[in-house]
């Protein structure tokens, strides 16, 4: 960013503010100005000051009823107390010095009747709620003239997200001074004039000052749906732009064979397809056949059969000559992954080995914990072409992975909805391959258009016949008779063959998981207080402790599995599971995707509401694979008539994960569909809010498209292409930071 707004706040502001503003991130005027308020407070009106809580950082717009100056005999020095009021609390604000002449000057702005906007850390004394040496801002008074100052008394007053250090009238007051002296030509505006004039909006001047110092609500208005749609086209367009550009790249066409792998499988294959598999098998192959790359997004829910679907494919290009990649995003699934792709397989995966079928190809495994001899041979099997298919991680991205002809790359378990990832394989190479992206968290359409908006789609809506329900309830921790009556049946799945997952919010004591969990179950931190808040969240190890202890699971062996063991620890803690060896096993989320065995019946998440809702569907999707009903049960201290309580019972009610989407997206606070990689940076989606603003991104779309359709290079709106290269730069960064 060049020009005005790349300046650094340091040098137009002073290092003292820009080193405050720095805590909150702001390091250019850009940063700053783009920096939004987060409510406004109406001019005038006084806020409720019941809600003050003790150590709280707060705002609060009050008048001033009085202010008296005191020596204080015991520890020197001098006091002024001032009074405010909001109409029925009273706050006092207390500022110490050690002469009373200092405090003057406090003195002559407090005045009785004045009203102002005070921020300070809430504290009690003798009983009393007081802020201590509190910032604040006269209005009326901090205003350069009587115009201005009734101007300025007159307007919503913003108030922004703010942190201890830098109060929000100091934000202001920093915004004003980089923002007042700017002219159109400071601010050049990402939205071409033709799209702007059509739509009839605000330039990104108007709109900053419009946001910044509104005259009334309607300037509020006007200037946020502006910025709304700038940050629709500006995702859209770099979507539009990806799938021009993918386009414009060559593929290999990969067709089937007559007698081949996919064939000679198929006719092994011990169950019927469904017609979704059927079905978008056929869309695959459709794909596979032309010279563009296929970028298709494969949405299925838990246990709907994907991975036949992701493994079809891949023998077809493995039987047109090429390789293809499947990628998880744990080894835990790689390595799973690999076992699952081999027991489908059977002969088919030995080629050239004993035993092998006629025609077969060979599976390898490349992870990154992988001892350096298992992986000089994975790397020589991948660049040889001797593994028709490679299992692993992201490692199979290092650029010291060689492929003969990688022809397909499967993204499988995708939910961190990057599409980084998908491109790191792509642009390697004159040709690309073609790519296949699965996801069991059902997407709803909405963000499904904004983040895939580059990708086509296939759903996989039904399920396998034969597949035996899960039955989900809301247990309340609090009930020692319904603990009870857990366990009790966790012994009786057990002695029945059984295998029970019981999974925890946290590793041990104080360390929270660190496995990356889905984007759309996203813990979403309930504002309503809970007893939880007061009490620590339940452990993997000390829950395993617990369990070991209880005399209802005497006799049985548990095992633990969380993201801090190392690969092999996490395999054999597996395979013990499966096997049997500890049939109870205690878990963090790491379990939480593709995980199959069919033989688990139970699922136990304690602390069930610290787990976001399509999690949670996740979860319960590793139990009821078999052909025996299984049983869910949600533990967790929230009370009925929560938040937190209704979306645990919308997962209790609904099996179809679609609808569980559509819902979690209903009773989710504002935003934060697409996770931090998108909302979290500096530059990226401040205000669009996916559900909310549906309509607004379809608009976006078609008019993206339209404009990279004319202007493929956007040579004609630079300010554009600037803003994609932004966006796109600072979700790098954040990748590098992950
Ligand atoms: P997903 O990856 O979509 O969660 P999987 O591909 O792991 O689901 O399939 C879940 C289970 O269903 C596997 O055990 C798989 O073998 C089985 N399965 C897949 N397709 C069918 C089918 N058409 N009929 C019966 N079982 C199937
Ligand atoms: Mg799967």
């Amino acid at each position: 960013m060049t020009g005005v707004l790349g300046q650094s706040l340091a040098k137009v502001l002073g290092t003292r503010t820009s080193g405050a503003l720095d805590k909150l991130g702001l390091v250019t005027v850009e940063d700053l100005v783009r920096h939004y308020p987060r409510r406004y407070s109406a001019p005038g009106e006084l806020t409720d000051m019941a809600a003050l809580r003790d150590g709280e950082h707060v705002t609060v717009m009050a008048q001033v009823r009085t202010a008296t100056i005191r020596q204080m005999r015991s520890r020197g020095g001098a006091m002024l107390e001032v009074v405010v009021t909001d109409g029925r609390h009273s706050l006092s604000l207390t500022f110490f010095a050690k002469r009373a002449g200092v405090l003057r000057m406090h003195e002559d702005k407090l005045r009785p009747g004045r009203v102002g906007l005070f921020t300070g850390t809430a504290g009690s004394y003798k009983g009393k709620r007081q802020l201590v040496h509190p910032d604040y801002l006269i209005v009326g008074v901090d205003a350069a003239d009587a115009d201005e100052a009734t101007l300025e008394a007159s307007r919503p007053i913003p108030i922004y997200p703010a942190a201890a250090a830098v109060p929000t009238w100091r934000i202001g007051r920093a915004v004003r001074t980089v923002l007042d002296p700017l002219t159109e030509a400071d601010v050049p505006d990402p939205i071409p004039e033709s799209l702007r004039l059509a739509h009839g909006l605000p330039t990104l001047l108007e709109a900053l000052q419009g946001i910044h110092v509104p005259a009334d609500q309607a300037a509020i208005d006007a200037a946020t749906h502006r910025l709304r749609y700038e940050e629709a086209l500006v995702l859209q367009t770099a979507l539009a732009r990806r799938r021009a550009d993918r386009q414009a790249h060559a593929a290999t066409a990969r067709v089937g064979i007559v007698g081949g792998l996919l064939e000679t499988f198929d006719a092994r294959l011990p169950f019927a397809l469904t017609a979704g598999q059927i079905q978008v098998g056929e869309e695959i192959a459709a794909d596979l056949a032309r010279e563009t790359p296929m970028l298709r997004l494969l949405q299925g829910d838990v246990g709907a059969g994907k991975t036949i679907v992701a493994l079809r494919a891949m023998l077809r290009v493995v039987d047109a000559g090429g390789q293809a990649a499947l990628l998880a995003p744990t080894e835990v699934l790689a390595a799973q992954h690999e076992r699952t792709l081999r027991d489908l397989l059977g002969p088919l995966a030995h080629g050239g080995m004993l035993g092998g079928a006629k025609v077969a190809t060979r599976i390898t495994l490349l992870t990154g914990s992988q001892g350096s001899l298992a992986r000089r041979k994975a790397l020589g099997e991948a660049a040889s072409g001797g593994a028709g298919i490679v299992v692993g991680t992201h490692a199979l991205l290092s650029d010291t992975v060689q492929f003969a002809d990688l022809g397909l790359v499967v993204v499988d378990e995708q939910h961190r909805f990057g599409v980084e990832q998908r491109d790191a394989l792509r642009t390697r190479g004159e040709r690309v391959p073609h790519t296949l992206v699965m996801t069991a968290t059902p997407i709803p359409r909405t963000v499904a258009m904004t983040v895939f908006g580059d990708l086509e789609t296939s759903q996989l809506a039904e399920m396998p016949a034969g597949r035996a329900k899960t039955v989900t309830h809301v247990v309340p921790a609090g009930n020692a008779a319904w603990m009870t009556r857990i366990w009790d049946r966790v012994r009786e799945e057990v002695a029945a063959g059984g295998r029970a997952y019981v999974v925890c919010p946290r590793i041990d004591g104080d360390v929270p998981e660190d496995e990356p969990s889905d984007s759309l179950g996203a813990i979403d931190i309930d504002p309503t207080p809970n007893s939880a808040a007061k009490r620590p969240l339940e452990a993997v190890v000390e829950v395993a402790t617990r369990l070991r202890d209880l005399p209802a699971l005497s006799g049985i062996d548990i095992g633990v599995m969380h993201g801090r063991l190392g690969g092999d620890e996490k395999d054999s803690a597996m395979a013990a599971f499966a096997e049997g060896r500890t049939p109870v096993l205690v878990s963090t989320t790491v379990i939480e995707v593709g995980v199959d065995v069919p033989v688990a019946t139970v699922m136990v998440v304690l602390d069930a509401e610290h787990f976001g809702v399509s999690q949670l569907h996740q979860l319960r999707g590793r139990v009821g694979r078999g052909s025996k009903e299984s049983l869910c049960l949600l533990v967790s201290h929230v009370e009925e008539g929560t938040l937190s309580h209704e979306r645990l019972t919308a997962v209790a009610a609904t099996s179809d994960g679609f609808a569980l989407a559509e819902k979690d997206l209903e009773l989710r606070r504002e935003g934060d569909v697409l996770g931090s990689a998108q909302s979290g940076g500096r530059n990226s989606l401040r205000l669009l809010r996916v559900v909310k603003d549906a309509k607004l991104l379809a608009v976006a779309r078609d008019d993206a498209r339209a404009l990279i359709d004319s202007d493929p290079t956007l040579a004609a709106a630079p300010a554009l292409a600037e803003a994609i290269a932004m966006w796109l730069g600072e979700r790098e960064e954040f990748l590098e930071r992950t």
